[in-house]
């Protein structure tokens, strides 16, 4: 933990030129990242040092406060440094709008910063507030569109009006409302915000509020196919459209050719659903997801939304809790889907593959583990796909038995 409140100092050389034992003179809650500040005597020069939470918890990312270049860059760390120069740089965010909700009184708190641009660090930083801390009762600060996620335990939940994909490493404006709010409490410390913990340990469904689907019933209900789809990642089966789209994504062009991705993603689910719906006739198949361009075939159901509104997330999640399988493409929210239906088949592009872990979470301990949790590649075509959904239907009945004997 990392004393806020009182402020505790930390000491270091100047990556300026070399001046020994300079104390920090304060901090900078940012955003996504919260920084120590310091300034040298010796040569002028000013930086900031990130703490050490989240994805900067195993190194310091210095920034220097004058040209908001990093220093030392690392190739290792570049995403986080990229992000972290042009926030900077930019100057520029959304207005911010800080809403402090007090649920409990507390003196001694600690705060868990959820705030990032991408949905599963959100809601993997929040599996922390799950735990108890001795001494300490717990603040989320979460984007508002997340606020349905925080379990019922906690003292305060600080949340900001920004979409998930516009929350930034440094958004002016939240520095002053988090100080003003901590001078509150006799003492605030900051949380190690962890993003990787053992999903085992973690009451999920503290979090999601919703019961996950019940495997007993697996074999008694009509199948149902849940296809989670975004308008920002998509199922690239080719290396060409692989290219094209890593391309437009480089020069920031996505936006006037999104509609290719967009039509051959439409025409790769509607091919799946022909194939299995000739093999299992009873299936339902919906898609679902953050976007609407488009309409599917009338047999796919067409749940999909065209913005995400904290207030009716627990009803809009529902349906995974009933749906035997989630597919999806790697990236496009499937972690609170598949935590909820009885498995998933998430289709990984290969740019994604250092990320292996992170688009998933199925809580089960034995080798369902792997019948039900099952990862294809990018170039997996809708008769690959369907081979894996219609083993899976078949094959449970004769592998629950067998695990439960
Ligand atoms: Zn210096």
């Amino acid at each position: 933990m990392i004393s806020l409140h009182p402020y505790q100092p930390v000491f270091r050389d100047c990556p300026h030129c070399g001046e020994n034992d300079l104390q920090s003179e304060g901090f900078l809650f940012s955003g996504i990242h919260v920084m120590h500040t310091f300034s040298c005597g010796a040569c002028n020069g000013k930086w900031m040092e990130t703490m050490p939470i989240g994805h900067t918890i195993d190194f310091d990312l210095q920034v220097d406060s004058s040209t908001y270049e990093v220093i030392k860059p690392s190739a290792d760390y570049n995403w986080l440094e990229t992000q972290l120069e042009e926030s900077l740089k930019s100057g520029n965010v959304e207005k911010l709008t800080f809403e402090r909700s007090k649920i409990h009184d507390v003196k001694k708190a600690v705060i868990i910063n959820c705030l990032d641009n991408c949905f599963g660090h959100v809601f993997t930083k929040l599996w922390n507030a799950c735990i108890e801390y001795d001494g300490y009762a717990i603040i989320v600060l979460i984007p508002k569109q997340c606020r349905w996620l925080v379990p019922g335990l906690v003292a305060e939940v600080w949340t900001v009006d920004i979409p998930v994909s516009s929350i930034q490493p440094v958004m002016p404006g939240l520095h002053e409302e988090i100080k003003k709010a901590i001078s509150d409490f006799e003492e605030v410390v900051l949380h190690p915000a962890y993003v990787h913990l053992d999903h085992l340990k973690v009451p999920l469904q503290k979090l999601v509020k919703i019961p996950r689907f019940d495997l007993k019933e697996f074999s008694n209900r009509s199948p149902r196919i849940g296809f989670v789809l975004r308008e920002d990642r998509f199922w690239l089966d080719s290396d060409m459209l692989e290219k094209a789209y890593l391309a437009c994504r480089k020069f920031k062009v996505l936006g006037r050719f999104r509609f290719v991705f967009l039509w051959r993603q439409k025409l790769l689910v509607e091919r799946f659903y022909k194939i299995i719906s000739k093999e299992i006739p009873d299936v339902e198949m919906y898609v679902s997801g953050l976007g609407n361009t488009g309409k599917f075939i009338p047999e796919i159901e067409d749940l999909r939304v065209d913005d995400i509104h904290s207030e009716s997330e627990i009803e809009r999640n529902s349906i995974y809790g009933k749906t035997h399988l989630i597919l999806g493409i790697h990236g496009s929210h499937l972690l609170v889907p598949s935590a909820l239906a009885a498995g998933y088949v998430n289709i990984n592009p290969r740019y994604k593959t250092a990320h292996w872990i992170e688009d998933t979470v199925l809580p089960y301990k034995n080798r369902m583990q792997q019948f039900l949790g099952r990862k294809l590649d990018q170039k997996t075509s809708p008769a690959l796909l369907a081979h894996h959904v219609i083993r899976i239907l078949s094959d449970f009945p004769y592998v629950y038995r067998r695990l439960n004997e």
